[in-house]
């Protein structure tokens, strides 16, 4: 099956499809995470756009993206998390030759998004997402050596959303257009959510 992720910023698209790739065997593949890799190099091109919580350059992630899904374990589907962005990045897809089965869009209200984003924290070490606003932070876990993305801060969280709205929600009525899409409401707890996520896929 070959899946899109899709959300605003804080909707879920990482948790949900980390528990679920699993299930349907095929790879997850998040584009921020790719973006965050690059990052680190020393002559990023990437980190400039990341931390204002603006989109890098169309070429470029297709660039980084399309590298990855060339891959051989991405030949018998995927799920996408966080691409397309743009419709350039859709139709960088259609003009790949990529069929698109199910596109999943994660609904949730605005303020429930912000509370989301501003209690998320890393560990740096395993790069394992945890909530403070949202969950318990298991015992055994170094609360104190949890640091928070850069940009999860909130002039950064307000940008992105906003970015979200111009640039990525034209791309829902594209996919609804073509008759994949699926709207799921993800404002409640996680393992509900999954669970209507689930339920969507049945027929993909
Ligand atoms: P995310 O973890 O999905 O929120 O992505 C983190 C950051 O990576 C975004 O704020 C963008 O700067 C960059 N990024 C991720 N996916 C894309 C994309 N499809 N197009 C452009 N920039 C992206």
């Amino acid at each position: 099956m070959k899946l899109l992720m899709f959300g605003p910023p804080g909707a879920g698209k990482g948790s949900v499809s980390a528990r679920i790739h699993g299930k349907l065997d095929i790879p997850h593949i998040a584009a921020g995470d790719i973006v965050r890799e690059e990052s680190k190099k020393a002559d990023s091109k990437v980190k400039p756009y990341m931390e204002k919580g603006e989109l890098v350059p169309d070429e470029l992630i297709m660039e980084l993206v399309g590298e990855r899904l060339s891959r051989d374990d991405c030949k018998d589907g995927f799920i996408l998390d966080g691409f397309p962005r743009t419709i350039k990045q859709a139709e960088f897809l259609e003009q790949k030759g990529i069929q698109i089965d199910r596109v999943v869009n994660l609904e949730v209200d605005e303020e429930e998004l912000v509370r989301r984003l501003s209690g998320r924290r890393m560990d740096p070490d395993t790069g394992e997402i945890y909530n403070i606003n949202t969950m318990e932070i298991p015992e055994g876990v170094d609360k104190g050596k949890l640091v928070q993305r850069p940009d999860d801060k909130p002039d950064v969280i307000r940008n992105r959303i906003g970015v979200y709205k111009k640039q990525t929600q034209p791309l829902i009525e594209h996919y609804r257009g073509k008759g994949v899409l699926r709207d799921v409401d993800a404002n409640p707890a996680l393992p509900e959510v999954v669970e209507n996520v689930l339920a969507v896929l049945k027929d993909a």
